[in-house]
This record gives C-alpha cells, structure tokens and sequence, in this order.
C-alpha cells in the first residue's frame, strides 16, 4: 500500500470504532466558520483570523484523504513547515555538522482515538512513511498547557524583577488562590478517562490569566508540546528508524516487534525531537531558551498520566507499563533533563515547577477517581454509560474548586 492507502485504510477503521461520521468539504469549513466566530467574539484579532481562514482554504485542497479531519490537519501542516525550516537553518545545520539529511515531508494524517499519541509506520514506498496522529490529542495539548501555564507562580517582585517559584509552599497557595488550575485539568482529565473526549471540557475559548507572565509560559507550553509531538515522528523518520508497526498492532495494541531496539529509538527520537522543536524558538529569539524545552517537558509528564489513567480504567496498579515500544515517562523524563538540557538551572527550576504542578493535578484525580467508583462502582470505567456520570463528575468538579 501507499502511504495514503494506508492512511485511508486506517482513518476508515478508525471513524468505524470512533462511530464518527466523514462531513463533506463545505461542512468542514462551515464548522472552522463557527469556531472562529466565537474566537472572534473572545478577543482574537481579525488579522489572526483572516490568516487562520486563508490556511484552511490552502489545507482544504491538500488534504491527503476525504477522511482527513481540516483544523488539525492545518494546525499538523504549520507544525512540519517550522520544523522543516529549524532543519534548513544556518544555526541547526552549524551545531548538528549537516548529520542530519533534510527529507520532504513525510505524508501524515490524523485519527479520532485519543488512546495514543503518535505513530510513525514504514508503507511500500520505501522513503515514505506514514505519520498518524491522534485528532484529539491536539485539543488535550493545548487545555492542559493553558490550565499547567496558569499554575506557575510568577510576579513582579518589589525591585522590578519577574520573579519565579518553585517553592512548593507557595505553588500550592497559588494554585489554591486559582482554583481554575485544578477544575480546567481535572474536567480535561475525566473527559478523557470516562469519554475519551477531551473537547466536551468546559472552558475552550475564554480564557483569563492570573498575570500576562502566565500566558506567555502557556503559548511557550503549548507550542512546544505540539511541535515536541510532530518533531518525535519526524526524527524518527529523519534518524531512519525502521520498526514495524501494522495497523492491526496500532488499532488492537499487538505488539511483536523487538524491545530494547525500540527503546534506544525512543530515546534518539525523543532527543532529536526535543531539540528540534527547542531550535524553533531559539532561531527566533535566544531568550527563550529556558522556556524552549518545556512543552517537551509537559508532553512526556503527560503521556505517562494518559498510561496511569488508561491503567486505572483496566483496574491496574497505575504504575504499570504496558508498552513494549516505549520507556515509560519518568525514563524519558530523566533523559530529557541529563542527556538533552544538561546543567541549565533555569530550565530545571521550570522542569520542577511542572513536576510539582502534576504532581497536585494528579493527586486530586485520584481522590475524585476513588469517589468516583465508591459511588458508580465499575459502570465508572464503562464508557457506553458514562455520558451523564461524566457531567455529574464535571459540576462536583466546578462545585468543589471553584
Ligand atoms: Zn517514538
């Protein structure tokens, strides 16, 4: 098959088991006209707007199948065309010797499963691969970097300096002052563990910061997540990694393949990955290199609790590792501080300020989790039934924090 047969192949399965109706093209844009009605109305400026529009016309005629989902296509297509000009860079291109060879980009797609990331599979054209990507894990990225953006304590000291914590005591007195930081992640979370869905959350488009500080981390996280999660795949297709992946092993989770091969891969992809996506900011302002490897950072914290949720759900020790094709977060995690950042301390402070963030958003998960199957017993992790358990959960969620 073809990169794009296998795309077509696989987008079709998946909207079968997703139970997800294919619109046409005009239905397609109509629904990007209402969402950016509605970003229009909270403040987003006609020039982002118009230029937004001027993409998903360009996206409309490019999609590879009539399957293919045009907001996240759009969003994937911006996020290679950074990363291809990061590799075309004299910056890039001086530190990594030119051992990194530019290919084209690598046909890819999207599909409505929120049960994994990424994948990269190897088709019958031999230099073209497949990327999948999950639709909705796009929309999880950018709740989750708004909601983990708001909870880092950051502020004018009295001498004009910004000031930033990673003091425990006080991150946990500023996520208690803003109490949006637990609801917006725990709603997010429990669309996800009970639905699959991140996108039925409450707070999509109005936004309101503690400082401006905060929003900026936020646009730092949240574009660095999303170029993190595109530069993965792409490495692993620029290093030349060859493992196979079916579709029957990536739709019905069989693996077969080698696994201690698979985690060096890992381990490279994630590393090439996190630089990549690290250059994009550096190439336009060496200023944000303490902030340039958080999204990196926020992917992989949240990939492991995605498996924790997943183990949860199966009634599994939440620590268990399923996966043999990839080392579970706090390996990747670890790699990413000692192998990739090295001894930069302002980047680590922001590192721990994430960890301890997590660490709060995932304790409260828990003790909602554990409520959550005293009350609804196993009906809990049946998802046919969970539609109105899920909105009886999201209002003690906003009850109780906000
Ligand atoms: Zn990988």
């Amino acid at each position: 098959m073809t990169p794009v047969e296998m795309l077509r192949e696989l987008q079709k399965e998946a909207n079968k088991v997703a139970k997800y109706d294919v619109p046409s093209a005009e239905d397609k844009i109509a629904k990007y006209e209402k969402y950016s009605n509605l970003l229009r109305l909270h403040g987003h400026s006609n020039e982002v707007m118009d230029m937004f529009h001027k993409q998903l016309e360009e996206a409309i005629n490019i999609l590879p199948t009539e399957y293919q989902e045009l907001g996240t296509y759009n969003i994937l297509m911006q996020l290679f065309l950074d990363l291809e000009k990061v590799i075309k860079s004299d910056v890039f291109r001086a530190e990594l010797k030119d051992s990194i060879e530019l290919k084209p980009i690598p046909t890819f797609g999207t599909v409505p499963l929120s049960t994994f990331s990424a994948f990269i599979t190897p088709t019958d054209n031999a230099s073209m691969p497949l990327i999948v990507f999950s639709e909705k894990f796009f929309i999880f990225a950018h709740l989750i970097s708004e909601a983990v953006g708001m909870g880092f304590y950051i502020f004018n000291s009295d001498d004009n300096m910004i000031t930033i914590t990673a003091q425990h005591d006080s991150l946990k007195e500023h996520i208690s002052q803003n109490p949006i930081v637990m609801a917006r992640s725990l709603d997010l979370l429990f669309a996800y563990a009970l639905l699959d869905d991140p996108s039925i959350t409450k707070h999509r488009f109005n936004t309101k910061f503690p400082s401006k500080y905060n929003e900026k981390i936020a646009i730092m996280l949240h574009k660095g997540f999303e170029l993190f999660v595109v530069a993965h795949e792409y490495a692993h297709y620029l290093l030349g990694h060859t493992g196979l992946r079916n579709i029957d092993e990536l739709l019905h989770g069989v693996h077969s393949s080698d696994c201690e091969e698979k985690y060096v891969d890992e381990i490279a992809a994630d590393t090439l990955g996190a630089v990549l996506s690290s250059y994009h900011f550096l190439i336009e302002d060496s200023e944000y290199k303490p902030l340039s490897f958080l999204g990196a950072y926020l992917c992989i914290h949240c990939l492991g609790m995605l498996n924790k949720i997943n183990n949860l759900k199966l009634g599994r020790d939440e620590d268990y590792h399923f996966s043999d094709t990839h080392p579970n977060s706090e390996i990747r995690r670890m790699f990413l501080r000692e192998s990739v950042v090295g001894n930069d301390e302002m980047t680590l402070t922001f590192f721990d300020i994430i960890d301890f963030i997590i660490s709060q958003i995932w304790e409260e998960f828990k003790k909602i989790w554990n409520e959550g199957i005293e009350i609804y017993g196993d009906s809990f992790m049946d998802k046919s039934l969970s539609r109105e358990m899920f909105e009886d959960v999201q209002s003690e969620i906003y009850e109780r924090y906000i």
